[in-house]
């Protein structure tokens, strides 16, 4: 299937310190050759720590952060060389949620005002219809009655219900893909769960595309159809999310995988493994060789040498690691069985 989004080789860097015009001024790089597809149907996540360039890569696709180098496609169409007109109906298209809904919520603004705010800076339905449109998109996230919630102001609203109103002014536009940034990071573990299944409703109700950025893999298993995995400002792995789960090819998912939390104690006794250790090296002097050598439980010599590319790895994967096949007798992936609970 053609993409919707393509991302392609996209490097984004930005400055650090410099005295007078410039002088001594240096340059981190935030994304390094990424390259990222979303076809029409999808919810992809993209995981790692903070710093991994994640954030970066989803305001470079809404076009906030301008790359230094590689291109960003929607339609087909490269989104630097949009005209204005074009440039809108992407903005239309590609919508954001935030991580804090409080905080991009205008507390002085009714649910209605900040919706219906929306609808008519892109002309979506006249004025006549708005409240009854904005009572619908309230209704479509789970807020209902939405009729009951429109006069109300983002204090009145718990954060999980805040989400939703987050939810619901990115699809007042009626956009193709949503971003959303650390959405549910900030919610209690059981309405983390409700969002996350609203996301997958809207996504089969409607055929919104989700491209959903965590640093938490543990969120992404029950929703998300394929996973990136970055680190350090490169994609490291990706793959169909079971397939990854259950057969990691690089140690950094590996890690992230044995990071999450396991329900049942019994079981999080057996599984226990060596969290991963130290901290990620400076984004202004990545290491030489594979970047994340300095903290692979499984390195060797040629690893602090050579940089290992983002190579094939069987059927709908890629990895970037010098010993991605040999991923069966990586130690850490000894408790992973095909029958390693979901
Ligand atoms: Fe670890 Fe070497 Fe693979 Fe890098 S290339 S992830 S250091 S084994």
């Amino acid at each position: 299937m053609p993409s919707l989004l393509e991302v392609r080789d996209l490097d984004v860097r930005f400055p650090v310190g410099g005295g007078w015009l410039g002088r001594g001024r240096r340059w981190v790089r935030a994304l390094d050759g990424v390259s990222v597809d979303v076809a029409p149907g999808e919810i992809v996540a993209v995981v790692g720590e903070s710093g991994c360039g994640k954030t970066t890569l989803a305001r470079s696709i809404l076009g906030l952060v301008p790359p230094s180098a590689g291109s960003v496609r929607f339609r087909g169409a490269e989104v630097s060389g949009l005209d204005r007109k074009d440039m809108l109906a992407y903005r239309r298209a590609v919508q954001m949620v935030f991580q804090d809904p409080f905080d991009s919520l205008n507390p002085r603004r009714t649910v209605f005002g900040t919706l219906a705010r929306s609808l008519r800076i892109h002309g979506i339905v006249p004025q006549a219809e708005m409240r009854a449109e904005v009572a619908r998109l309230l209704d479509r996230v789970g807020l209902s009655p939405g009729v009951a919630f429109l006069d109300r102001y983002p204090h009145q609203f718990s954060g999980g219900q805040r989400q939703r109103i987050g939810i619901a002014r990115a699809l007042a536009v009626r956009p193709e893909v949503i971003v959303a940034d650390e959405a549910v990071s900030a919610l209690d573990i059981s309405i983390r769960a409700q969002i996350l299944s609203l996301m997958q409703r809207l996504r089969d109700e409607l055929g919104v595309v989700w491209l959903f950025i965590t640093h938490d893999l543990g969120v992404v298993r029950s929703v998300c159809d394929r996973v990136v995995v970055m680190y350090l400002g490169r994609v490291v792995e990706e793959g169909p999310t079971e397939a990854l789960f259950r057969r990691p090819r690089h140690p950094y998912s590996t890690a992230l995988i044995n990071a999450c939390p396991v329900p049942d104690p019994v079981l999080a006794r057996a599984l226990r493994t060596e969290p991963l250790g130290g901290d990620p090296p400076s984004p202004l002097s990545p290491p030489p060789g594979c970047r994340f050598h300095t903290r692979c439980p499984v390195a060797r010599r040629v690893c602090a040498e050579q940089d290992p590319p983002l190579r094939v790895i069987g059927r709908d994967r890629r990895a970037a690691c010098h010993f991605a096949e040999e991923a069966e007798s990586w130690p850490m992936l000894a408790h992973l069985t095909e029958d390693t609970p979901a």
